[in-house]
């Protein structure tokens, strides 16, 4: 089945991260069997979303994986002027919710699998959905653990994430937390005698600014990168019920995201110490001043060395010369630290178009991905590779 009718089938399973996968997941699994591929389904701990692995070829030998997720960013207050559940095809550019993010890949993939059934390959070809990347790389983590239990790893992970077809090694790590900053409530007429939650967070946020410009200044360096360095963001900032009220809570939602050469729990115990400073110090006014940070989501960067023996063979499938590092986060940072499998984050259309209304995948970055995913196939009917 051609990879731009399965995709126009997946786009028609409206898979935002809070909704369940599941009707997607049974038509894969439909589709795979109708093909003789048996499958294995991975719930979730509610059942209401799941991943789904599959083999074909040999089930003792370690082969190459093909990895997607399934759910998609939602569309609420994103003004579309297509149908997002619906695909459309207009100019060569086929447009719908996830087109780029990534279900281009996984129509693909999906579309290679159905050709390796009819083929005997001498090296597998695995196949990994996931749920809930979109929020931060949840629910691969149980296909992990599966695969960890497992006699062999992957040799080589593919990672679809849209990267025009480019070649990509890298990205950095991610650690995300809440500060929860505690101070004294009371009548704003008497503020000097309370004790200000936003006050502690800008403080706080001062504190985080501080150590930008440090990493910025003297941090390890990555010039694979659009920004070279560790960064630190604030994002969201929840505080304060009326105007004449002095605020007793402040919470601040921030992110680290790391080159690979700086350790982001170094950083967040720095930002631990500086917390800590700023409550001693407030703490004359009101004893119950405190600054909490808590971890709300990691997940790890990817660094595949450029001229590893992995970067070499997926150039060799797409025809690339060289090789680059993006800028968003993927489940391949997991995938490489937890499975040591060697992980390339390769996939057709562009995240300039993800997320965003009338998000679109060219016909022509889907022929490309085809003919990588054939490229491919050649090489597991020919070979039973020790190595990527
Ligand atoms: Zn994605």
């Amino acid at each position: 089945m051609d990879s731009i009718h399965i995709l126009e089938k997946l786009i028609a399973f409206p898979t935002v991260s809070r909704d369940s996968n599941l009707a997607l997941i049974g038509y894969v699994a439909d589709l795979l069997d109708a093909h003789g591929v048996p499958c294995q389904i991975i719930h979730s701990e509610d059942g209401h979303k799941a991943n789904l692995f599959a083999t074909i070829g040999p089930a003792d030998a370690s082969g190459i994986m093909l990895s997607g997720h399934t759910d998609v960013v939602p569309i609420d207050g994103q003004n579309w002027t297509l149908p997002p559940f619906e695909m459309t095809k207009r100019d060569g550019k086929l447009y719908g919710r996830g087109a780029a993010d990534m279900k281009g890949f996984v129509a693909c993939a999906l579309s290679a699998c159905l050709k390796a059934s009819r083929m005997t390959l001498r090296t597998p070809l695995h196949l990994a959905l996931s749920y809930d990347e979109e929020i931060g790389c949840i629910g691969v983590r149980s296909l992990i653990d599966m695969l960890q239990a497992a006699p062999q790893r992957p040799l080589l992970c593919i990672v679809g994430e849209p990267t025009s077809m480019q070649v990509a090694t890298g990205h950095k790590g991610k650690l995300a937390a809440r500060a929860i900053c505690r101070g004294r409530e009371g009548h704003s007429a008497l503020a000097p005698l309370a004790l200000n939650a936003i006050h502690l967070g800008c403080d706080f946020v001062s504190a985080l600014r501080q150590e930008q410009d440090r990493l910025a200044r003297d941090g390890a360096r990555d010039g694979d990168y659009d920004i070279p360095y560790t960064t630190i963001h604030v994002g969201k900032m929840n505080a304060g019920v009326a105007l004449n009220i002095v605020p007793n809570l402040c919470q601040l939602d921030f992110e680290i995201r790391n080159v690979a050469a700086d350790n982001p729990d170094q950083i967040l115990d720095g930002l631990r110490a500086a917390a800590a400073h700023i409550a001693a110090a407030a703490s004359t006014i009101a004893p119950a001043a405190a600054i909490d940070i808590d971890i709300t989501n990691t997940y790890p960067g990817l660094d595949t060395p450029a001229n590893s023996q992995a970067v070499a063979f997926v150039k060799s499938l797409t025809g690339a010369n060289d090789t680059i590092k993006v800028a968003f986060g993927t489940e391949g940072g997991l995938f490489s630290r937890d499975l040591g499998t060697p992980t390339i984050v390769c996939g057709p259309g562009s995240m300039a178009q993800g997320h965003r209304p009338d998000e679109f995948v060219s016909v022509e970055q889907m022929r490309r991905c085809d003919d990588m995913l054939d490229n491919l196939l050649r090489r597991l009917a020919g070979h039973r590779l020790q190595t990527a």
